[in-house]
């Protein structure tokens, strides 16, 4: 079964779902399109009000869209509240500024008038991850709604509870039925969806081997497509960095959503005078994190998602021990019931380790000493991720340039990826390509078209 709703806080199942029936999905995707036919005729002012009244709903029930999340995925309750409340602020940002990120684009050709429009594409189909089980979805639904698109989604397996929520939000905010559709899929009937000429975009949150598949069977259709996937990011600390400052953002950076965001600080880099100072504080600093229940307002340090999830980064801690690095802290499940991991702290990762290149997703620190500001770039870059990273130095000039060096979709100075909705977000290399969030994430999905009006003779 591909839908279980289980607690990660206890390991008890609370709900099973079954995948849809080809019927039913028929069905689903015959609705969106339909939906299409009208939406896209819409005014921007009809979709804005359906859009504000999404953001308004969550808004006035942050709770209980955060408690599912919280029992369902293992979210701490307080980061589950900033995720609905991030997630209503999306939904409103675009609700007020779709319009005018789509509005006709003129332009100056030699001869005649010429300006570019936008209109929509069709039916997207979304295949979204369960470590923002809302977050990931208003991204998505907030700019292509407002575009005039319809959107039908494959959440994660984990998070079905999450999943059916959000798609109620929409129908509670009067958006009409086939507009936000929520799929219980498999991934047979997802290469099924993408496979069918209904669907005109494929958007994909998720991992690496994930992008690879969806991105392929799309690309054999034809069809664009945009790849939200891992990341490694870099934690850079330089000679000047404000150990202060820098500790509690590392924490954070590392621990925010037990380790389970794309953009967390993975790999700590610091330059040799001030390694032993960061990494002693930082020790200290990990060592006082709490674990408990998620829904416990005390709790500093909760579960991984699922079992399947805490089983393989045991595992891949193994791998990198048995490959020479050495396990400086943690390493290990907790002795208690729930799929919580101990915070764990590797050095001396040579290149040859596959945890030199390896997403770490949970509460991994991977740490590095170098000798300089180059050799920390140099290292930053040596990685198969591009998603984003940070650097910690009083300095902004020198912050700015070792930004402009490392190669990634985005690049934070002494402060880490705190998502903004009008900030564009995404990155390159096996991190993917194209950009959610701000005035280009809705932008992924249009057709921008070329107008040109002339009364000019033909070339002889
Ligand atoms: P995952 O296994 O790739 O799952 C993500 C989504 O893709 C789920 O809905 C999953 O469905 C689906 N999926 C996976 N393989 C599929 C296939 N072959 N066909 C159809 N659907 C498929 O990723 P995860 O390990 O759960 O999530 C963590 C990953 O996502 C990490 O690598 C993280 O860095 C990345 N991520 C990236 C961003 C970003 O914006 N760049 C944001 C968040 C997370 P099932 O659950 O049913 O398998």
């Amino acid at each position: 079964m591909t839908y279980q709703s289980i607690n990660p806080n206890t390991g008890k199942l609370l709900k099973s779902f079954g995948d849809l029936t080809g019927a039913e999905l028929e069905k689903l995707l015959a609705q969106a399109e339909s939906c299409f036919e009208t939406w896209k005729h819409t005014s921007y002012a009809e979709r804005a009000a359906i859009v504000n009244q999404a953001a308004t709903l969550m808004a006035e029930h942050v709770d209980d869209f955060a408690k599912l999340a919280t029992l369902e995925m293992g979210k701490r309750i307080d980061e589950a509240r900033g995720e609905v409340k991030f997630s209503s602020d999306i939904l409103a940002y675009y609700a007020k500024h779709g319009e005018a990120f789509l509005k006709p684009t003129i332009l100056h050709p030699q001869h005649g008038e010429a300006h570019m429009e936008s209109s929509p594409f069709g039916v997207i189909f979304c295949v979204e991850p369960w470590n923002f089980p809302y977050y990931q979805l208003a991204r998505i639904a907030g700019p292509h709604l407002m575009a005039g698109n319809t959107v039908v989604v494959k959440h994660a397996g984990c998070v079905p509870q999450c999943a059916i929520a959000f798609e109620k939000l929409w129908i509670d905010a009067g958006a009409p039925v086939g507009a936000y559709t929520n799929l219980l899929v498999s991934h047979e009937q997802s290469d099924q969806v993408i496979d069918d000429p209904r669907i005109k975009g494929v958007a994909l949150t998720g991992s690496v081997p994930a992008g690879r598949s969806i991105a392929a069977r799309a690309g054999a259709h034809l069809k664009k497509t945009s790849m939200e996937l891992g990341g490694s990011d870099v934690f850079i600390v330089l000679d000047d960095a404000d150990l202060d400052k820098a500790i509690p953002w590392a924490v954070w950076g590392r621990m925010y959503n037990a380790g389970q965001t794309c953009c967390a600080s993975k790999r700590f880099i610091a330059v040799e005078s001030i390694a032993d100072k960061f990494l002693a504080k930082f020790t200290t600093a990990l060592e006082a994190l709490k674990p408990g229940d998620p829904m416990d307002e005390s709790t500093t340090h909760g579960p991984l998602s699922t079992e399947d999830a805490l089983v393989q980064l045991l595992k891949q801690v193994d791998t990198a021990v048995e490959h020479g690095a050495t396990l400086l802290m943690g390493g290990k499940r907790i002795d208690r019931p729930g799929s919580f991991m101990e915070t764990t702290i590797l050095t001396d990762i040579e290149p040859d380790n596959p945890a030199f290149r390896d997403e770490f997703f949970g509460p991994v620190v991977s740490f590095y000493r170098v000798k300089d500001e180059a050799a920390a770039i140099a290292l930053a870059n040596d990685s198969d991720f591009g998603l984003g990273g940070s650097v910690w130095t009083e300095d902004e000039a020198r912050g700015k340039r070792v930004a402009t060096a490392v190669d990634t979709g985005m690049m934070f100075i002494n402060n880490i990826d705190w998502s903004d909705a009008e900030l564009p977000f995404g990155g390159i290399k096996d991190s993917g390509y194209g950009r959610e969030l701000g005035s280009m994430g809705i932008q992924e999905f249009v057709n921008k078209k070329l107008v040109r009006t002339g009364h000019f003779p033909a070339p002889a």
